[in-house]
């Protein structure tokens, strides 16, 4: 029987993905920032985003150059904004200490922010033809369903396993064409639940298939269920325009703009008269809105404050008036960009 990357490298050419945006360059800039959009995120979300970026910043130069509000706005609504503070902080190093030049080696690839071992193999990879081994998401499951690992790919040792058998079926040629089929193969066809098994190209070597319970791999962490926390957003609006303050650099949606909050216990009114000197004519509650972090919900709870046009107003610093439509193409997170839809 051929081995398992032939099959995959037969299979992907009259299968596979062929028309993705990233898929038609070499060019390790690009690759790496699709490889970077992909984490955590669909295809189909991913491209609109990946053309308007591309579109802005053609070349890691004009990253470099930018500043990082510039790059969080492009990312506003794509979550997992660490991405883009790191994708802005790695260009800075790429220009500053390799002269602008990506790096061929995965190992050094993956010394800059924001990319792990797996991110790092496949750019070499696609850019470079280094014969590399990748491991995301997609790729541990084929892995654990063909080889029917049983551990939680999550945990160390089971990772390690699944990097070892990655390494040792590694094709001597055609290491592209094998990599894509890989991604492609766990994207389409091994899909988490009701995997299409009798149109995969392994599916007479692959264990998983022949117990007929692909769906038991992998095994996957017991749940818990997420705390919930609960926070008053204000909507502050004077004369057409909306206040917004920056979020710390770091941590939750760190650098993107976003309503104050209000502290818990306090009156709206008494709270923007004491902090921006504002006298609102007018407070109402709109419906909370919940939105879902990898560790908490987050329901929040927005207060819309209409502030009187001659009351004197002093924003501080970190904070910024915008009409509203101004406000919606700011770097926002997604709730915020929900909020000032409905406005
Ligand atoms: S046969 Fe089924 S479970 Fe096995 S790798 Fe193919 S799609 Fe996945």
């Amino acid at each position: 029987m051929s081995t398992f990357a032939t099959r995959l490298i037969r299979w992907q050419p009259r299968h596979g993905r062929h028309d993705l945006p990233w898929q038609a360059t070499r060019d390790p800039y690009r690759i790496w920032l699709s490889e970077v959009m992909l984490q955590q995120t669909r295809v189909a979300t991913v491209i609109p985003y990946y053309r308007r970026f591309l579109a802005r910043f053609p070349d890691l130069a004009s990253l470099a150059r930018a500043s990082l509000d510039e790059v969080l706005m492009l990312w506003s609504g794509l979550g997992y904004y660490s991405r883009a503070r790191n994708l802005h902080a790695a260009a800075a190093m790429l220009v500053e200490a390799h002269g602008g030049r990506f790096p061929r080696e995965r190992e050094a690839i993956e010394t800059l922010p924001g990319i792990g071992r797996s991110t790092a193999a496949a750019i070499a990879v696609f850019a470079f033809g280094a014969r590399e081994a990748i491991l995301d998401g997609n790729v541990k499951r084929v892995l654990a369903r063909h080889f029917a690992v049983r551990g939680v790919p999550a945990e160390k040792r089971t990772e390690n396993r699944l990097w070892k058998i990655a390494e040792a079926l590694l094709p001597s040629r055609n290491i592209q064409s094998y990599t894509q089929a890989l991604m492609d193969l766990g994207a389409d066809l091994c899909a988490r639940s009701r995997p299409a098994c009798g149109k995969c190209p392994l599916k007479k070597s692959c264990r998983a298939n022949a117990s007929g319970n692909a769906d038991a791999y992998p095994r996957s962490r017991p749940r818990k269920a997420l705390p919930a926390r609960t926070t008053s957003m204000l909507l502050l609006l004077r004369e057409g325009e909306v206040l917004l303050e920056k979020r710390p650099p770091a941590g939750i949606w760190g650098g993107l703009w976003c309503f104050p909050e209000i502290p818990s216990g306090e009156d709206a009114r008494d709270y923007c008269f004491r902090r921006w000197g504002a006298r609102v004519a007018g407070v109402a509650q709109l419906p909370p809105l919940r939105h879902g972090f990898t560790h908490f919900t987050l329901n929040i709870i927005p207060v819309v404050c209409r502030a009187s046009p001659a009351s004197s107003f002093v924003s501080e610093p970190g904070q910024v008036s915008l009409p509203l439509e101004d406000a919606a193409e700011a770097a926002v997170p997604a709730p915020v960009k929900r909020l000032l839809a409905g406005l």
